[in-house]
């Protein structure tokens, strides 16, 4: 059983952290939430009073933060983890980043003789919970070997597609596919109810259709089609509309940078960023639908 230190214990890091800890791992975790820290102890992990604390004799250290500033600020620059976490150690970064940061941070890593992997994660928070989150890794093929035991307390796939930074590249491209269909899905079902369909009754069809999806089938998005999905208690829990948000404009930061051409994922990260604008930027991002129609959605 390993030592593990584990940063960033929101939505999706709490429950990852838990299954190491389930898994007979000693979890020494930190969060800048108290309230955070708290649920995962009681799952389990020992609580740390700082994220260099929790580093402190690690032989592998995992991060789940919100967004590339927090990553770079975690670990690099003066008093940056990098320069305390033990030498030899394996770094594993499952934060949803801009590839360019992934490499970055990555590059530091081994200057420090520190092995690392960006591994950003799909499946959601229930995924997180059932520990069945499939992994998008980037890094050297013998680094995954290594985490492979410990991808697998957490997750059920794991897919190795590059380099330091693919991970992040792979992981941006689902998602600006389900952005795109997801505003689509509510923008059929918002004009099926405008001509009096029955969303459910549509819905049911699409889902043994061609207009099939996630969407359709697992993350509904009209209120009360699917009893567990997010519109049904009114778009609580789920992948909030600002994640989505913030991963379309990686995506269309990744897009410049080759010079790639991604017209739906730009619209829909406008679709996203007027559903934040109007309130519901903490809302599940299926609550894109509210744009679409004024029949209740
Ligand atoms: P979250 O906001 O619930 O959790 C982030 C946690 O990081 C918070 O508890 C916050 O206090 C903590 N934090 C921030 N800076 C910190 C620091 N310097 N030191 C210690 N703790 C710090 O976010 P989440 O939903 O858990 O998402 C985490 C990442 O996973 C994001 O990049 C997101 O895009 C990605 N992701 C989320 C989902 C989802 O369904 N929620 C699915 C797949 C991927």
């Amino acid at each position: 059983m390993s030592r593990i230190a584990f940063i960033g214990l929101g939505n999706m890091g709490g429950p990852m952290a838990i299954n190491l800890a389930k898994a007979g791992h000693q979890v020494h975790a930190f969060d800048l939430s108290a309230d955070a820290l708290a649920a995962v102890v009681a799952g389990g992990a020992q609580a740390a009073a700082s994220a260099a604390e929790a580093v402190a004799n690690a032989e592998v250290v995992i991060s789940m933060l919100p967004a590339s500033r927090h990553v770079e600020g975690l670990y690099l620059g003066e008093g940056g983890l990098l320069a305390q976490i033990p030498a030899g150690a394996l770094v594993i970064d499952s934060s949803t980043i801009a590839p360019a940061s992934a490499q970055k941070v990555a590059q530091a890593a081994s200057a420090r003789g520190l092995q690392m992997l960006d591994a950003p994660v799909s499946g959601g928070t229930a995924g997180a919970q059932a520990g069945t989150l499939t992994f998008i890794v980037g890094g050297e093929a013998a680094v995954l070997e290594r985490a492979r035991p410990y991808l697998q307390a957490m997750g059920k796939n794991i897919f190795h597609v590059g380099a330091n930074g693919a991970g992040q590249v792979a992981k941006l491209c689902n998602n600006m596919a389900l952005g795109v269909i997801m505003a689509a899905t509510g923008e059929a079902l918002s004009l099926g109810v405008a001509h009096g369909l029955d969303p459910k009754v549509l819905s049911q069809m699409m889902a043994v259709s061609t207009g099939r999806s996630w969407a359709t089938e697992v993350c509904n998005p009209w209120p009360d089609v699917l009893e567990n999905a997010p519109a049904s208690r009114g778009y609580s829990g789920g992948f909030g509309n600002d994640l989505m948000l913030k991963d379309l404009g990686l995506a269309a930061e990744a897009a410049m940078a080759k010079g790639a051409s991604i017209p739906l994922g730009e619209l829909a990260r406008n679709l996203y960023s007027i559903n934040s604008q109007r309130g519901n930027g903490g809302l599940d991002f299926s609550s894109v639908i509210k744009l679409f129609n004024k029949e209740g959605a």
